[in-house]
């Protein structure tokens, strides 16, 4: 279960205007006036929900803040301008030169890009943690000679092989060993809140099922008031990378609807990935509600029963049958994207995960004939019914 409620999320707007407006006001300001000099000066005084600059703060994102906090169970959010501006505040508010970064494997990839490729110059040691095993993280986490582990990060499920992480077992070493657990969950936006298992810090890319149509970047930080007020805020405001108002009313419009669209994602997703286990021309496939999947029971448990939308499947015939099975299909688009009302499919090896190597693919359990599909709010007979056509084709 979740807990939060549908009707708060559907209301929640600290920037009504005096108008009465039904649908919500966008504020698109990048000031607010004061009365006279005297007010400027207080206003930029004190710490509090005064307006006085979008960069830090602006009725509309206010309330993408307050619906995101209430999507996850949360205090507090706060919002950036794309998922990886999230993952970059995370790290450069809360990690100091000396610290090590613990992350699983499977993560995607420009957050391996970022710790691996940016993080070191800083001194921030990135060591990567393979699967779910308790054990290893505790190992690396308890190596105190190797410095202090300031941040955790895993994705769950992980993208595209779903590997599910135990975010119970995962908070409890974050606790021991003072470390912070922080995690991605772009996959199962609406339906499963980290921080009811103890996690410390969600983050999002908003540009996926919060928007779900498509059509801009966004990000969110989720946490406790005191973590995010003492720690993100402060980093936020000087740096700037700021959600636009504009996106911050696109995506909140979108909130509205994301918990009725990821249970539809979820229950078609289901419907076509117990079909596709039964295709002789798929040789597997995973979906974290399928009982075939390693980790249905947490996945469960964790995910309100659901699992969301996306279904990796692998087909007989390698590189050039997936390739094949792609150009095929009509109701899926070919996008660099997921979590949209229309279908998407992907081939992970030769795009988002193309700069690993053979090796470091083989070691996520990826290769050139696994695809993913990202399941839209189509009808299922008529996603099935292409998936069928392509796979004839
Ligand atoms: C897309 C994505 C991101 C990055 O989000 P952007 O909004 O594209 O910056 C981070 N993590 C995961 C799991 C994603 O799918």
């Amino acid at each position: 279960m979740t807990n939060w409620k549908h009707s708060d999320l559907l209301r929640a707007n600290p920037g009504a205007s005096e108008h009465r407006e039904h649908s919500e006001a966008m504020y698109l300001t990048s000031s607010f006036k004061f009365e006279n000099a005297a007010q400027a000066a207080e206003y930029f005084g004190r710490q509090g929900a005064d307006y006085i600059y979008s960069r830090f703060s602006n009725p509309t994102t206010a309330m993408f803040n307050q619906r995101m906090a209430l999507l996850e169970g949360a205090e507090a959010a706060l919002a950036t301008a794309s998922g990886m501006a999230a993952i970059t505040a995370v790290v450069m508010a809360l990690c100091q030169a000396g610290d090590r970064v613990l992350c699983s494997r499977n993560v995607f990839g420009a957050t391996i890009q970022l710790l691996s490729g940016h993080l070191a110059k800083f001194d921030i040691q990135v060591e990567y943690v393979n699967g779910n095993r308790l054990d290893r993280w505790r190992q690396a986490a308890m190596n105190s000679k190797a410095g202090k582990v300031a941040l955790m990060i895993v994705e769950t499920p992980s993208n595209p092989m779903q590997e599910v992480m135990d975010l119970a077992g995962l908070a409890q070493i974050a606790q021991e060993s003072g470390a912070l657990l922080v995690v991605d969950n772009c996959f199962c936006a609406g339906c499963q809140q980290p921080l009811r298992f103890g996690a410390d810090l969600v983050v999002h890319s908003a540009t996926k099922y919060p928007d779900g149509q498509g059509r801009v970047l966004g990000g969110s930080i989720v946490g406790s008031k005191q973590l995010l007020m003492e720690k993100l805020y402060p980093f936020l405001r000087a740096s700037g990378p700021a959600l636009s108002p504009f996106n911050a009313w696109v995506i909140s419009k979108s909130l509205e609807t994301l918990p009725l669209r990821i249970k539809a994602h979820s229950a078609t997703a289901l419907q076509i990935a117990q079909w596709l286990e039964q295709q002789p021309a798929i040789t597997k496939v995973w979906h974290t509600a399928l009982p075939s999947h390693p980790a249905h029971t947490l996945a469960m448990q964790q995910q309100a029963g659901l699992g969301g939308g996306l279904i990796t499947c692998c087909l007989s015939g390698g590189k050039e049958a997936a390739w094949r099975f792609m150009d095929a299909l009509r109701l899926f688009s070919i996008t660099a994207n997921f979590g949209d009302a229309k279908s998407i499919v992907a081939h992970p090896a030769s795009t988002t995960h193309s700069r690993l190597t053979a090796a470091e693919q083989a070691e996520i359990g990826l290769d050139d004939s696994i695809v993913r599909l990202s399941i839209g709010l189509e009808a299922a007979e008529d996603l099935q019914a292409d998936i069928e056509q392509a796979l004839a084709n």
